[in-house]
C-alpha cells in the first residue's frame, strides 16, 4: 500500500496510489494520515480500502498537483550519520563503530517536490538522499529480529544540509539540518509488505540532470533493523517518528559543489518513487 497527502502545505488530505498510478481520496474513511491511525484495526481498514481502490473517488491532476509529506504529525526526525562507507570516506571520516546519530527539527518537512529555499548567506547547501522510515507502533528495547514489526512503512527523504552550520558554528548538527524544506519527505509512504529487501534499494541523486549519487542501501554500515533496535535502547521510538539512515556517497562535500539558486534536484529509491526539488530564493528571515 502506497499512503500519500495531496493539496495545499497544512490542509492536505489523505490519499493513495493504486495499482495503476491513480491517486485514490481517503478522505470519506480517514482523516489525515497520522500516528493515531497506525494501530491494528485502522491499518486493516485502510488495506481493505486498498485492496478495492477502485471504489475510491480518483483525484483529479489539479488537486494532486502537490504532495505533502506522506504523514503527518511527525514527532522526531532523527537522523544517522555517516552510515555508507563510501560516504564516510569521502567525508575523509572513519567508518563509525557505533551509529552517529542527531536530530532534524521537524518543521523542516516539506512536500516531496516542494521548492527548496536556499538559505540567506549559504555557502553550502547539501543534498543527502536517503532512505527513510517511519516507526508505527511504540518500540523500546527492541531486539534486532523484531525491529522491522515496529515499521508503519518506508519513504524517499533528502536530508538537506547547509555544511558551514553543521560544523563551523559550535555544534550540533542540528543547526544545519533544519532551515525550512530541508526535509522533503514522500512521494509515498510505502509499507513493508511492498519492500522485498529494505537492504537491496537503489538510492540516486542528480542535480541539474547530473548523475550524483548512485548507491544502494546495501553498503549501509548499519542496516535498518539494527538502527531500530540500537535507538530504541536509548529512548522509546513512536508512531511517527521518522528514521533517516543516512547517505550514500556522491554529496557536494564529494563532489566539491554546492546548491545554488534555480539549481533542479531530483532523487528517488526503488520502488519509493521520486522527488524533485527546485532551488529558490529564500523567503525566510536573514539567518
Ligand atoms: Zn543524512
Amino acid at each position: 500500500m502506497k499512503l500519500l497527502r495531496f493539496g495545499p502545505r497544512g490542509a492536505e488530505k489523505p490519499g493513495l496510489l493504486d495499482t495503476t498510478g491513480t491517486i485514490r481520496d481517503l478522505s470519506a474513511l480517514v482523516d489525515d494520515i497520522t500516528p493515531a491511525l497506525m494501530t491494528a484495526d485502522d491499518w486493516t481498514r485502510l488495506r481493505a480500502a486498498a485492496a478495492d481502490a477502485g471504489s475510491l473517488p480518483a483525484v483529479a491532476a489539479a488537486d494532486a498537483a502537490r504532495l505533502g509529506p506522506p504523514v503527518a504529525g511527525v514527532g522526531n526526525i532523527l537522523c544517522i550519520g555517516l552510515n555508507y562507507r563510501d560516504h564516510a570516506a569521502e567525508t575523509g571520516s572513519p567508518e563509525p563503530t557505533e551509529p552517529i546519530v542527531f536530530n532534524k527539527h521537524t518543521s523542516a518537512l516539506s512536500g516531496p517536490d516542494d521548492p527548496l529555499p536556499l538559505p540567506r548567506g549559504s555557502l553550502r547547501t547539501d543534498w543527502e538522499a536517503e532512505l527513510g522510515i517511519v516507526i508505527g507502533k511504540p518500540c523500546n528495547g527492541a531486539r534486532e529480529r523484531d525491529a522491522l514489526d515496529h515499521v508503519a512503512g518506508f519513504c524517499v527523504g533528502n536530508d538537506v544540509s547547509e555544511r558551514t552550520y553543521q560544523f563551523d558554528r559550535g555544534g550540533q548538527w542540528i543547526k544545519g539540518k533544519s532551515c525550512p524544506g530541508f526535509c522533503p519527505l514522500g512521494p509515498w509512504l510505502v509499507t513493508p509488505d511492498e519492500i522485498d529487501d529494505p537492504q537491496d534499494l537503489g538510492v540516486w541523486l542528480e542535480v541539474n540532470g547530473e548523475r550524483m549519487q548512485d548507491g544502494s542501501t546495501r553498503d549501509m554500515v548499519f542496516g535498518v533493523a539494527h538502527l531500530i533496535s540500537y535507538l530504541s535502547r536509548f529512548f522509546t521510538l513512536m508512531p511517527g517518528d521518522v528514521i533517516l539512515t543516512g547517505t550514500p556517497a556522491g554529496t557536494g562535500m564529494g563532489h566539491k559543489r554546492y546548491l545554488k539558486q534555480g539549481d533542479e534536484m531530483r532523487l528517488g529509491i526503488d520502488g519509493l518513487g521520486e522527488q524533485r526539488q527546485k532551488v529558490v530564493e529564500n523567503a525566510f528571515a536573514a539567518v
